[in-house]
């Protein structure tokens, strides 16, 4: 059973586009070198390899230097958005003084399209289409929120929004479990380091589970829900995503393949897959 509509490329709207940005994602946020950055660094503040045109100078390098964090970060479209559509080109380099403002939009934005992405999936999943009034409405918040004034995006109670589309995503994902007939099927308590080579891993809810440096070689992933779950170094070589629930670039990116993984049309091949 086919688990997407045709309209997927909705999801494209929401790739992230570097060249588009100030380099947001390496200033705004905090990391530390325990996550795969270079550095510990506190938000606010420039990565120590960011240069004065937002590129990265070890962006070739990433893979060599082991930069898992900075390799495995997904903006979800954010980063543009914030520069070019809510501050028009301004930067936090040209308006100093607007630095903090900017930094703090860009964190609540980022929240926002993520879940967007999650809601615009939604849209497209056959059997939530019973849903698709509920998920509009939330979809029409998003879109509000994110073009009104810099103050009332920072003010927005994103935790609240966020409880709200989580009911309606378990609704979905609750949906899709029974139409695959899949309510009852057994998952799996661990997933950590352990080997999954061909096993039937279809319509099982991945949701928050910890699948690192799992093997999914050759699994097949159809109507599997994988909504916010950690797949840092699971290898997904040879296996079959294409129908895969709310998987995003991020865990793609986190995760290890090769070009035979096939992939849902809306999701790129990270520069680590060969
Ligand atoms: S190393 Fe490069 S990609 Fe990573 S945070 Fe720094 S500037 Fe950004």
């Amino acid at each position: 059973m086919k688990i997407h509509n045709e309209n997927t490329m909705l999801l494209q709207s929401l790739k992230s586009d570097c060249s588009k940005c100030s380099g947001l994602c390496c200033t705004a946020l905090f990391f530390s070198e325990m996550d795969g950055f270079p550095e510990n660094k506190a938000a606010g503040k420039p990565c120590m390899n960011l240069q004065k045109d937002f590129r990265c100078k070890i962006h070739g390098e990433l893979e060599k230097r082991n930069m898992k964090g900075c390799i495995g970060y997904d903006c979800f479209g954010a980063g543009q958005q914030v520069t070019q559509s809510i501050y028009s080109g301004q930067t936090w380099q040209s308006v100093p003084e607007q630095a903090k403002e900017i930094f703090d939009v860009f964190i609540v934005v980022f929240q926002l399209y993520q879940i967007r992405y999650f809601l615009l999936e939604s849209i497209v999943i056959f059997p939530a289409q019973v849903l698709k009034n509920d998920i509009e409405a939330l979809l029409e918040e998003n879109e509000l929120i994110c073009s009104s004034k810099p103050q009332d995006i920072i003010i927005f109670d994103v935790e609240g929004y966020r409880s709200r589309v989580n009911v309606l995503l378990k609704q979905v994902c609750n949906l899709l479990q029974k139409s695959l007939g899949c309510e009852n099927k057994k998952c799996p308590s661990d997933f950590l380091g352990r080997n999954f080579k061909n096993k039937d891993m279809r319509g099982l809810d991945l949701s928050t589970k910890l699948l690192i440096a799992a093997n999914f070689n050759n699994c097949v992933f159809d109507g599997t829900i994988f909504l916010g779950a950690d797949t840092r170094d699971a290898d997904f070589s040879n296996a079959d995503l294409r129908d895969a629930v709310y998987l995003s670039q991020g865990q793609i990116n986190s995760a290890k393949g090769n070009r035979k993984t096939k992939l849902p049309q809306y999701l790129d091949y990270p520069i680590t897959w060969r």
